[in-house]
């Protein structure tokens, strides 16, 4: 035994002691940056050595690859905070169960590398990619290729499994006799989710994602509401040990009563909230608590899901208006987050831009939900999310000035991570 630890530790030990290459300096010639703190600049190079930003406005080292975005706007690279890259559209319930029953998990794996591709070269490259609806930890294993170059992507914040109660998530309809598959971990009781919790963080999850809502009707009062998954103590027991071993919680919460019982379990971020109102928006103000409005892929699914039976649907885009109207007034911390692959990946991600400007945002604040808002939301701020020294160089361009028209983020025409180019197009 002894003499072959020997070797393996030589093994281990020769490549550390080989001189490493010095890293490539780029410069990106920026005709304006928009460098994600609100800040507006003209003519800036950007210099990045290796991976990160080593420093702006200075002239150009000797020997440096020189990139001309003069006549282009530069921003820090795009992050979504609610993405599936696992789902491939799911208007219906016979879109999500097709992809469940009849698609394996490495067949899904193989296309969630293209929806992976496609974020990446629409400029976005952070995704919190919330939950993989059935593929188990596939995610895991995209984020770790991806990592490895084996293929190209951006850089991701896995949620696994995500959970909810005994049916209260499909897979359902089905005849008692067929086992079919869970789009979540099936979850009952204290014990079995902290158990799950573990289990999640165990092979792989940064997020633990969970739902904590179904069944959305309008009220009496006319508000939007919903009938909570799981019992208080659960809520609590899922969160309680999730930040206990050090990971924060995402809670789909739809409408009212949802939202109250994520609140109420001190969970860490709102998904879609098309039911905030005054007394929930109040409760994410004091508490910090981020929300991610999802606004396009509401609108996106809401004709298809009205046809399929569920008008509610057509409705909840209005509530959500009126939601993020009051919300952005109020000061709630709202990031970036599309929920693409609710709808299909040949959609652009960037779409939800237009929405939230058309909802009430300056252009501005639109693309620092997407930047320095949604990197505070992953606590990466000190990593990503502003173009300044010792940040990794996540930067893409655009042609145009979106300030004055955000549709330019749906043509994103150079993309860089970690100072690797992705996408460079004159
Ligand atoms: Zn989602």
């Amino acid at each position: 035994m002894r003499p072959r630890r020997l070797l393996a530790l030589a093994i281990l030990v020769l490549p550390a002691a080989a001189p490493a290459a010095p890293p490539v300096t780029t410069v990106l010639r920026c005709g304006r940056l928009l460098d994600g703190r609100g800040g507006v600049r003209d003519n800036v190079s950007v210099v990045v050595e290796g991976e990160r930003i080593k420093s702006l406005g200075a002239e150009a080292p000797s020997g440096a690859r020189v990139i001309d975005l003069s006549r282009a706007t530069c921003l820090p690279g795009l992050i979504d905070a609610h993405t599936h890259v696992l789902l491939q559209g799911d208007i219906t319930a016979a879109d999500y169960d097709e992809q469940l029953l009849k698609q394996s998990i490495p067949y899904r794996a193989i296309q969630a590398t293209v929806s992976a591709r496609r974020a990446i070269e629409q400029g976005f490259t952070s995704i919190r990619d919330l939950e993989t609806e059935g593929a188990m930890y596939a995610d895991v294993d995209l984020k770790v290729a991806i990592e490895r170059g084996v293929i190209p992507g951006p850089r991701m914040f896995v949620s696994t499994r995500a959970m909810a109660p005994t049916g209260m998530y499909p897979l359902s309809g089905y005849s008692w006799e067929l086992k079919v598959p869970e789009g979540v971990q099936i979850v009952d009781g204290p014990d079995a989710i902290r158990k799950a919790v573990r289990e999640q963080v165990k092979y792989g999850a940064d997020w633990i994602k969970f739902y904590a809502d179904r069944r959305y009707y309008t009220g009496k009062d006319g508000a939007l509401h919903s009938w909570a998954n799981f019992t208080d103590e659960e809520a609590k027991a899922l969160v309680d040990e999730a930040h206990r071993i050090g990971h924060r919680v995402a809670a789909h919460a739809m409408a009212r009563e949802g939202i109250l019982s994520a609140l109420n379990a001190g969970v860490d971020t709102i998904e879609h909230g098309y039911g905030l109102d005054d007394e929930t928006i109040d409760m994410m103000v004091k508490k910090g608590v981020f929300w991610c409005p999802t606004i396009y892929v509401g609108v996106f699914v809401a004709e298809g899901r009205a046809r399929a039976g569920a008008p509610i649907w057509l409705q909840m885009v209005e509530f959500e208006k009126q939601a993020f109207a009051k919300a952005l007034r109020k000061g709630v911390k709202i990031a970036y987050g599309t929920d693409a692959g609710g709808y299909a990946w040949t959609e652009n991600q960037a779409k939800e831009f237009a929405y939230m400007v058309r909802y009430g945002m300056t252009p501005m604040q639109a693309i620092q939900s997407a930047t320095i808002s949604a990197a505070d939301l992953l606590e990466r701020s000190a990593d990503f999310g502003v173009v300044e020294p010792g940040q990794f160089a996540d930067i893409v361009a655009v042609a145009g000035d979106p300030l004055r028209d955000i549709t330019e983020l749906e043509r994103v025409r150079f993309v860089m991570k970690g100072g690797t180019i992705y996408r460079n197009e004159k």
